[in-house]
């Protein structure tokens, strides 16, 4: 039996959209992170904002980031992120969502994304796949999801990878959760090859979110 081990890497591009009444274009839209941080100091109080632009317009939004925090309970690296609007903080903060929920804002669709990492059929002579998922940024992702594209597999032949037990350690409720945090699976790939599914192109524009 030979073991393998691969990576699978979530990577969301873009930024995670809010979306809200624009006043000016008078209608839902769409809002995105404008790439600056606006940090209003006094004396030794800061309160630090990522401002959104609507899709359409000029119109800002400001989510909070920081309320009135003592200048002492801020890590300068971040400080001087936020002054110079560094553009991975601004990403880091579109998609924390607890930041958002705590700011009341109404996601838009969650992003497109890339799986980096190869493909389980790239491998000659391996017969027992571990695959660990991460997440560059933590998106809401059904593990189904991700299954169909790097398997090029449809949703019911994912769904019978577990009655075959090709897909070890999983129950159906597993596929449709969105998974929050890295995990690893294990993949029976000799059993998989024996089952000779015909395999699909699943773009990722038919995902079920
Ligand atoms: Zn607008």
């Amino acid at each position: 039996m030979t073991n393998g081990h691969v990576n699978w890497l979530i990577m969301p591009l873009g930024y995670q959209p809010i979306t809200k009444r624009c006043p000016s274009c008078e209608t839902k839209k769409l809002f995105l992170p404008s790439g600056t941080f606006r940090v209003n100091a006094q004396k030794k109080t800061l309160d630090v904002w990522n401002i959104y632009k609507c899709e359409k317009c000029d119109y800002t939004w400001n989510i909070d980031i920081h309320e009135r925090i003592n200048t002492n309970k801020l890590d300068p690296d971040v400080h001087q992120r936020y002054l110079h609007n560094d553009l991975d903080e601004v990403r880091r903060h579109a998609y924390d969502y607890s930041l958002l929920k705590r700011n009341n804002a109404e996601l838009g669709p969650t992003p497109p994304y890339d799986i980096l990492g190869p493909s389980p059929y790239a491998l000659s002579g391996v017969e027992q796949l571990s695959i660990t998922i991460d997440f560059e940024q933590v998106i809401p992702v059904r593990l189904i999801n991700i299954l169909t594209r790097k398997l090029c597999l449809s949703r019911s032949q994912v769904a019978r990878l577990l009655d075959e037990g090709v897909l070890v350690g999983l129950t159906p409720a597993d596929l449709n959760r969105k998974i929050k945090h890295s995990l690893t699976l294990h993949l029976n790939l000799a059993r998989l090859y024996q089952l000779d599914l015909p395999f699909v192109n699943t773009p990722a524009d038919v995902e079920v979110s």
